[in-house]
């Protein structure tokens, strides 16, 4: 094949923002002979159907680090990246309906504000006077961040895809990875639907294919797809800007503004494993249900679409980040649930260090992949 290189220093399998973030970190590190394997098109797949919220209210550290180090590159993205990717800090609103949610809710407070996560805690009455159009009579309390927010997660990509390519790094659309070559407990390259390529490093950055890939490796990991629905309204000026991430957490409903309306969703917990895409109108019944008990006001706005992308989800809803067990020279960054775009830039990072230093100084140990079925692996709870 005309141009087809026969190897690289370094293989990234899938061109959503985990492997373009790992592309650039690895590039700016002076590693420019980097491939990024894409069976589509850059960016089309999770990150392209995100709703694009960055924040750094989580339970767990690890998850606390990583965002605060994909808040700093975010917030000064346009400077690094020359890409206005549209970082709007307009806060997050977590709602706890439930006593049990609300203690969780307040023991996380204590862990974000040891980690120093701006981050204040709310009385029903507080909410109301700040946000008058939220219904808070069911509500115990809410916790709100107010340097979250979010940003344009395809716009996001393409900037460090065009900065990492700027470095020498070749991204390939439209290359399936078929195959993971190893011998003697090394990885030695790939094989795509164009031909092979020889690399001592591969990164499994596949998203909700991360599963599948994996296994072409070497065991299954407990990675899992599924689909997740957004629903976006005509336009809507009934709810006064800035409009926060409002996060009613008992029913998982969210919603946040995107210009010129609302965009919402909401998890349905009986949602199988799939890599179905298709809008429900049933489900769809139920999110307009939540949005209405939550925020009254929001039963004129009229739904203009909605889609579905999947989630990749473990058993402890944490990622899998590291050289896999066994195989020396191959990464993985999969297994991101609702939380892969707001903590690329710092995954990214992670797997440059990883494949150039063996080694990092973030605590990826919530992340292993010896952890599941252990007691003491608390995984993250503020999963929406
Ligand atoms: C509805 C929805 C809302 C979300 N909201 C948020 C949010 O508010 N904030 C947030 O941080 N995150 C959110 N997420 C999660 C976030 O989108 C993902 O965690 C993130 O995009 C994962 O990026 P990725 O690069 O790992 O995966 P993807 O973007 O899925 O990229 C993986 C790529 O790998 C390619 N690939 C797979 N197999 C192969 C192969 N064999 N060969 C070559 N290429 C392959 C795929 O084509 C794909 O392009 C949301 C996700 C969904 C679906």
């Amino acid at each position: 094949m005309k141009n087809w290189r026969k190897t690289a220093e370094v293989a990234i399998i899938g061109g959503g923002i985990m492997g373009v973030s790992a592309a650039y970190y690895l590039a700016r590190r002076g590693v420019s002979d980097v491939v990024v394997l894409e069976k589509d098109l850059l960016a089309q797949a999770s990150t392209g159907l995100s709703v694009g919220g960055i924040r750094q209210q989580f339970s767990n550290p690890a998850n606390i680090r990583l965002s605060q180090e994909s808040v700093r590159v975010y917030e000064r993205f346009e400077e690094e990246f020359g890409a206005d990717i549209k970082f709007r800090q307009v806060g997050y609103i977590f709602l706890a309906q439930k006593e049990d949610t609300w203690n969780d809710f307040l023991s996380s407070v204590e862990t974000q504000r040891q980690h120093d996560v701006p981050v204040e805690v709310l009385s029903p009455e507080d909410i109301k006077q700040r946000w008058p159009y939220l219904n808070v009579d069911d509500l115990k309390g809410g916790t709100f961040g107010p340097k979250d927010g979010y940003a344009d997660p395809y716009l996001a990509a393409m900037g460090f895809a065009t900065s990492a390519r700027k470095l020498g790094v070749r991204i390939e659309e439209k290359t399936e990875v078929t195959g993971i070559n190893i011998e003697g407990g090394r990885v030695q390259g790939v094989e795509t639907a164009k031909g092979s390529i020889s690399a001592p490093a591969v990164v499994n950055v596949a998203g909700p294919w991360g599963g599948e890939v994996a296994r072409m490796a070497g065991p299954d990991l407990p990675v899992k797809p599924y689909r997740r629905q957004v629903f976006m309204t005509k336009s809507f000026d009934a709810i006064p800007k800035p409009v926060p991430m409002v996060i009613d957490q008992d029913v998982t409903f969210y919603f946040r503004s995107e210009e010129p309306g609302i965009i919402m969703g909401m998890s349905n917990p009986d949602e199988p494993s799939s890599f179905n895409l298709n809008v429900d109108r049933d489900f769809l019944e139920k999110v307009i249900e939540a949005a209405i008990r939550r925020a009254p006001v929001l039963a004129k706005a009229e739904i203009l679409r909605g889609w579905g992308g999947l989630y990749t989800i473990t058993p402890d809803d944490n990622p899998i980040i590291g050289e896999a067990p066994g195989v020396k020279g191959l990464f993985s960054a999969i297994g991101f649930s609702g939380h892969g775009f707001q903590q690329a830039p710092a995954v990214g990072l992670i797997l440059s260090q990883l494949i150039l230093d063996g080694q990092t100084n973030f605590d990826l140990k919530p992340f292993s992949y010896d952890r599941f079925g252990k007691k003491e692996q608390e995984g993250e709870k503020r999963v929406v």
